[in-house]
């Protein structure tokens, strides 16, 4: 079993991989201090805007999360996860670096280092996902319904394969007549 706190930063890390560049600004509200503010491109400190848009300086949040969602589908490898805990460019001019704190970021990548097989990508949505035992296929990430309501992959799977059951086995009732 894993600590409750660790699942959760693996969580948020499973959320930033799956992250469109839309939904950045409210990511960083509901997560404020997962990533320190010079990972984002307006807590930057210091830095031409000259040189951050030519990538000159090490990671901007878009090249993190390629970086991320390789090391997902690699099972996160040593040589992968440290670059993702080593504070590079911006981060390097972070409290990161400079008072030696660790963020929740870090502590995810290591988890998921530690423990690669909870690193999954969904078989039914295709995003990554954090499972809980080692068989899971689909993720439990709610998500809206056609009809309004919420549903996750998991749920959608289960329904499907208890539909197969019903029709192949004329749901339960007798056959023929
Ligand atoms: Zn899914």
């Amino acid at each position: 079993m894993a600590p409750k706190k660790q699942l959760a930063d693996a969580d948020v890390l499973a959320e930033f991989a799956n992250l469109e560049p839309a939904q950045v600004v409210s990511f960083r509200q509901k997560h404020p201090d997962f990533f320190p503010d010079t990972f984002w491109p307006d807590g930057r400190v210091g830095l031409p805007e000259i040189l951050v848009k030519a990538g000159e300086f090490g990671f901007d949040w878009k090249r993190y999360q390629d970086l991320l969602r390789s090391a997902w589908e690699k099972a996160f490898p040593l040589e992968k996860c440290i670059r993702l805990i080593a504070p590079s460019g911006r981060l390097e001019q972070s409290e990161l670096y400079v008072f030696g704190s660790t963020y929740a970021y870090q502590s995810a990548v290591m988890f998921l280092h530690e423990q690669p097989w909870r690193a999954k990508i969904c078989e039914e949505c295709h995003k990554r996902f954090v499972a809980d035992h080692a068989k899971r296929r689909y993720c439990s990430v709610a998500r809206a319904t056609s009809e309004g309501g919420w549903t996750k992959c998991s749920e959608i799977k289960i329904k499907e394969s208890h539909n197969k059951w019903g029709r192949k086995n004329n749901w339960g009732r007798p056959r023929g007549r």
